[in-house]
């Protein structure tokens, strides 16, 4: 079936239709069609099939892809799911918002002369079909061990350590702070991006696995980590990173200027239902406002476009950089200016302007020039002299990254962090200077990507069962 497969050279990319863009700024649909059948097996056809993949020496995951092309192409969609869901926790999800342009589809061989195969849509594609089959079944294990784990923090790390060691015939239990398992998949990726109904799907798949989840179980004073090592066998700390970073100058206390987690939070609460008193008063809602976003990562993508979809009469994103150096996907940017965001590169805010106690009602920011790299090849910024111009600005959305909390409030002195806040693990083996208590995702990287998340959590996962089995052996060798 071979000569299925280079059909590069004859066929040319073609990434699933995106919605136009008058019908896509009224609701917060996703915004990419799936493929058809059809057009899906041709495009996963263009692939060369690599001695060497780089495609999927690039995926965090390794994934297979090669292989789930190849039977996609020749319509062996349901092995194609096998082995694609082989590695992947998650494929449907990474196949949306995986930041392909910079992961496997960056490093296809034929993107250099023709353009790369769609990888990702192709991911989705097969998922997609599997879940419409009914080929996915809730993970059960064969067996029970009668051991219990249990993990912190339901986003992709700790989902991906559950469905593992669930799998592997543990009682998990996952405590997460929020009502809904997803964690930045659920509240922080807006549905635009991401559909709900994708990620509740998942959970209530692991649920009927026997997952045991404990919602708006924060781990803190009320609840310390030493309670939880006491109850199980062993503990996943899997919280991500939330402190926001942020910013400083004249006025950065009006009221109408607010943190981008809030903001997209209250934003997905209400797409998913619930009555979200700041957005209904209008305090995180951008309709009728003009809207100014500071920030250049994916974060900030998704409140500039999130504000479009609430009907802001204005949205501008004031970047300090150009836009060769900003940090979000530029698959993201392009999305937004089609969605008619205003990009101001090279521009940082100085000033709110506003009277005190009353709502803020403008930025002055002054235009920013690139200067020196620093050792790492980035290049420094400095502000020129006199540039600077005013905004006007009803709701001013700070989207500048996220640190770590910090992890003491756990009530364990003995875990170890990093400069920068993050949880130190042991590089191989994942665990915490606190035995038997092991780390993964955004809390030990920093903040990262999903991929990397569920990457991080099914590792996690197999050197908890390691760790948990040669200590059963250990205590029988005793006996
Ligand atoms: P999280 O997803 O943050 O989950 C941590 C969970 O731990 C949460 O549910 C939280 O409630 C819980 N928790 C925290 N503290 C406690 C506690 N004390 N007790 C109990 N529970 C606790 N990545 C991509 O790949 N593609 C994208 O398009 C993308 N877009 C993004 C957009 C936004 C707005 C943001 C903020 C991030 C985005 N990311 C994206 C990054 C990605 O979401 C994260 O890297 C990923 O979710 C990290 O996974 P995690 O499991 O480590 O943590
Ligand atoms: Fe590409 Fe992400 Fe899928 Fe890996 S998981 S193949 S990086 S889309
Ligand atoms: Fe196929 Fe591109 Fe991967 Fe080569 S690098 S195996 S052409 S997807």
């Amino acid at each position: 079936m071979a000569d299925r497969m280079l059909q590069f050279v004859r066929l040319g990319q073609q990434t699933p239709d995106k919605r136009a863009v008058p019908e896509r700024r009224q609701d917060f649909d996703e915004i990419y069609k799936s493929f058809e059948p059809p057009r899906a097996a041709a495009q996963a056809s263009r692939c060369s099939q690599c001695g060497v993949p780089f495609c999927s020496i690039h995926c965090p995951l390794s994934n297979n892809i090669p292989d789930w092309l190849k039977l996609t192409a020749e319509g062996r969609l349901q092995e194609a799911y096998e082995v694609s869901s082989a590695t992947n926790t998650f494929p449907e999800i990474c196949g949306r918002i995986c930041p392909q342009d910079r992961l496997c589809e960056g490093n296809c061989v034929i993107e250099r002369g023709f353009e790369s195969v769609t990888i990702g849509a192709v991911e989705r594609y097969i998922t997609d079909t599997a879940f419409e089959m009914g080929w996915i079944t809730p993970g059960r294990p064969r067996k029970e061990l009668g051991q219990s784990v249990g993990i912190i923090g339901a986003g992709p790390a700790g989902l991906a350590a559950a469905d593992i060691l669930r799998r592997l015939g543990y009682a998990v239990h996952v405590y997460d702070r929020y009502d809904r398992v997803g964690g930045l998949m659920i509240y922080g990726i807006p549905n635009f991006k991401l559909e709900k109904e994708i990620v509740l799907r998942r959970w209530k798949l692991m649920e009927e696995a026997g997952i045991v989840f404990h919602l708006g179980a924060e781990i803190g004073p009320a609840l310390p980590l030493a309670t939880l090592r006491e109850r199980h066998a062993s503990v996943l700390i899997a919280t991500g990173v939330y402190k926001a970073r942020d910013i400083g100058g004249p006025g950065v206390g009006l009221p109408g200027i607010v943190p981008a987690l809030s903001y997209l939070t209250a934003s997905n609460r209400t797409g998913l239902g619930d009555t979200v008193e700041s957005f209904t008063d209008g305090s995180l809602n951008a309709a009728g406002k003009n809207v100014v976003v500071i920030g250049g990562g994916d974060t900030a993508m998704d409140c500039v476009r999130t504000a479009v979809r609430q009907g802001a009469i204005s949205v501008s994103c004031l970047y300090r950089r150009d836009k060769a150096n900003m940090p979000g996907s530029m698959r993201e940017v392009k999305n937004a200016e089609e969605e008619g965001v205003q990009f101001i590169w090279l521009s940082a805010p100085e000033a709110f302007l506003g009277e005190t106690g009353a709502s803020v009602t403008g930025v002055r920011a002054v235009r920013m020039r690139l200067g020196m790299a620093d050792p790492s090849g980035r290049q420094s910024v400095e502000p020129i002299e006199g540039s600077s111009f005013t905004l006007p600005a009803d709701l001013v959305i700070k989207a500048l990254g996220f640190e770590p909390e910090d992890v003491h409030a756990f009530g364990d002195k003995r875990l170890e962090v990093s400069r920068n806040g993050t949880l130190k693990v042991h590089h191989k083996s994942f665990m915490t200077s606190v035995p038997g208590v092991f780390a993964a995702g955004d809390i030990v990287r920093g903040a990262s990507l999903v991929v990397w998340g569920i990457r991080d959590g099914r590792d996690a996962a197999a050197q908890m069962h390691e760790f948990i089995q040669s200590n059963a052996a250990t205590q029988i060798a005793a006996e």
